[in-house]
């Protein structure tokens, strides 16, 4: 007989509990025992789902390098859904993120996460995203933060409030 009690930990990514989650690289509770989605992979989605609109509203998404933990996105039935990856095979078309090709204003959200830390012109990647996302389109973009690069990061990326075009989630 289970022992409710003890499912204290559940996985927002493959929908089951657990009396604990693994340890991973030094970090406690930090790996689902079943789909192997970590922290942040749980965050993102319990993000999607509860901070945006994505699970219910008709809109067209954009998702680059898409992890494994996130297909199900591509069966919602609310959404247009596009994968993407720069290598063949691993999406479900092949683009690189400095040439979408795709219309001007054609997507409103955009999924990016981890990506933009190995794109060599990364600008060029965020102006490609601005150009394709729609007015009052998203971008869902989780990098990489430390405070010992915060500082470079906003030094590098001349970071400036983006103003009605494109909104924060
Ligand atoms: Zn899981």
């Amino acid at each position: 007989m289970r022992d409710l009690d003890k499912q204290l930990f559940s996985c927002p990514c493959c929908g089951k509990s657990f009396g604990k989650f693994q340890a991973h690289k030094g970090r406690e509770k930090a790996k689902c025992p079943r789909c192997k989605a970590r922290e942040r992979h749980r965050l993102l989605w319990l993000y999607l789902e509860n901070k945006t609109n994505l699970f219910h509203d008709k809109l067209r998404v954009l998702h680059f390098a898409p992890e494994r933990w996130f297909k199900a996105l591509g069966t919602l039935p609310n959404l247009d859904y596009l994968s993407a990856d720069l290598e063949p095979g691993r999406a479900m078309i092949a683009m690189d993120i400095t040439e979408i090709p795709l219309s001007d204003h054609s997507v409103d959200v955009i999924i990016c996460s981890h990506v933009l830390e190995h794109v060599i012109d990364d600008r060029r990647a965020m102006r490609e995203m601005y150009r394709v996302l729609c007015t009052g389109g998203s971008a869902v973009k989780p990098e990489y933060y430390t405070r010992e690069l915060s500082g470079q990061a906003i030094k590098r990326y001349g970071l400036k409030p983006v103003q009605g075009r494109v909104k924060s989630l």
